[in-house]
């Protein structure tokens, strides 16, 4: 199969792939796509068991906990519900879509396309529901939502006594088929599926599609040199348009937004009518004084350092797209962005988690405060800024020289 490098652009022709193998692309060596035994069973058996370990989750007791003679036993449903009624439905709804809904998506649009309709699928239906798994994929914060109960659980240990319900077990269960699905998931094969590649007549492999005038589909991975895919019928572009430029603008907001996250408080603990306001950094500090030593470091990776290097990260990548020195460490440093996206997310997930868990009338409550909501849109335009970025952009001048 002729394919063109999603992340250098250069055309690449891969033989035939064994069971269990994985072709690399020989120039910036990120994956172009693998092949296990029985790949096809595996994701219908992974989605399925995803689909029922998460209905499973929403069983009555999730996690307990008791604190002066009162106990309190919630679900998921409970605490979104919960979260909804006493902040703000916005909260609840986010809480509700990024570990139920989205999961829940992602499994039955994958099971469709692993089903017989897919092949008779018009073009236009499979493009949007390919689209959708490329977006919904990489906002799947189900993994996220788990590090962030054993950190919520790490933080009330200091005031109550927990206990895991079968809920919870479930959810775990679920974290890791839904893992495994996701590793297993395959645009190129899905869409070979669909419908088979048009090869374009004239191909040079080893130079890159854009100078021999061919246009990679952003959703198909086509190669084509018209406005629109023969394949998926989606526009079809060069780089992805003025993607600098938008990756600089999404970064610049993030870096603004940085300021108020990081100096307002994110949450209030009210123990026994005493109030204590907590910042991202006092809330590590507070951890680290408490002796949980791993869970401040975790967050403080997450949530101070990843910002950070992440800002960094993306302001050299974008010098280097003028200035060309070390593409292939460049392209490198945007694979690892791009897989390091989400895990910022975690503290976010700890306030809405310990906000909708731990409300025992007037003996101990935690609200949650304005900062968390700037520090939520700071991660998803880091996460925007470095989605809109075209990595092939830090190959096309490298080009001429060859
Ligand atoms: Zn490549
Ligand atoms: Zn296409």
């Amino acid at each position: 199969m002729i394919l063109a490098c999603k992340h250098c652009d250069k055309i690449i022709n891969v033989g035939h792939i064994g069971q269990q193998q994985r072709a690399l692309c020989p120039y910036c060596g990120s994956q172009l796509f693998s092949c296990r035994n029985n790949q096809q069973q595996w994701i219908n058996a992974f989605s399925i068991a995803s689909l029922l370990f998460l209905f499973s989750s929403l069983y009555p007791s999730f996690i307990s906990f008791s604190q002066h003679g009162l106990k309190q036993q919630i679900s998921l449903w409970d605490a979104a519900m919960l979260l909804g009624d006493t902040y703000s439905t916005m909260l609840a709804f986010v809480f509700i879509f990024t570990i139920l809904l989205m999961p829940l998506a992602v499994c039955s649009l994958v099971l469709i396309a692993q089903s017989p309709l897919w092949r008779r699928l018009n073009p236009h239906n499979a493009r949007w529901i390919s689209k959708s798994l490329s977006y919904i994929v990489p906002l799947n914060l189900a993994d996220i939502f788990l590090v962030a109960v054993l950190v919520s659980a790490f933080k009330l240990m200091a005031y109550a006594d927990l206990e895991l319900g079968y809920g919870f077990w479930a959810y775990v269960l679920f974290v890791f088929c839904f893992i495994e699905l996701l590793t297993l998931i395959d645009e190129n094969e899905l869409w070979q599926r669909q419908q088979p590649q048009f090869e374009p007549k004239t191909l040079f492999c080893g130079k890159s599609a854009k100078s021999q005038a061919l246009k990679q589909c952003g959703v198909c991975g086509q190669l084509s040199s018209s406005t629109h895919c023969p394949r998926c019928y989606a526009k079809t572009y060069f780089r992805k348009p003025q993607a600098n430029a938008r990756a600089l603008a999404w970064m610049v907001t993030a870096l603004v937004l940085m300021v108020p996250a990081n100096l307002l408080p994110i949450m209030n603990t009210v123990n026994l009518g005493q109030n204590t306001f907590a910042t991202i950094f006092s809330g590590i500090v507070i951890l680290w004084q408490d002796g949980s030593y791993p869970v401040a470091i975790i967050i403080f990776v997450a949530s101070i350092c990843i910002p950070i290097i992440k800002a960094l990260a993306l302001f050299y990548l974008l010098i280097e797209t003028q200035r060309c020195k070390r593409v292939e460490q460049a392209s490198k440093l945007y694979r690892w962005l791009e897989w390091m996206g989400k895990w910022s997310m975690i503290d976010v997930f700890v306030v809405i988690i310990l906000v909708s868990l731990v409300q025992l009338g007037t003996v101990l409550t935690v609200e949650p405060q304005i900062g968390i909501v700037f520090f939520a849109v700071m991660v998803l335009c880091q996460m925007m800024s470095v989605h809109s970025f075209d990595p092939r952009i830090l190959w096309d001048r490298l080009t001429p020289h060859e």
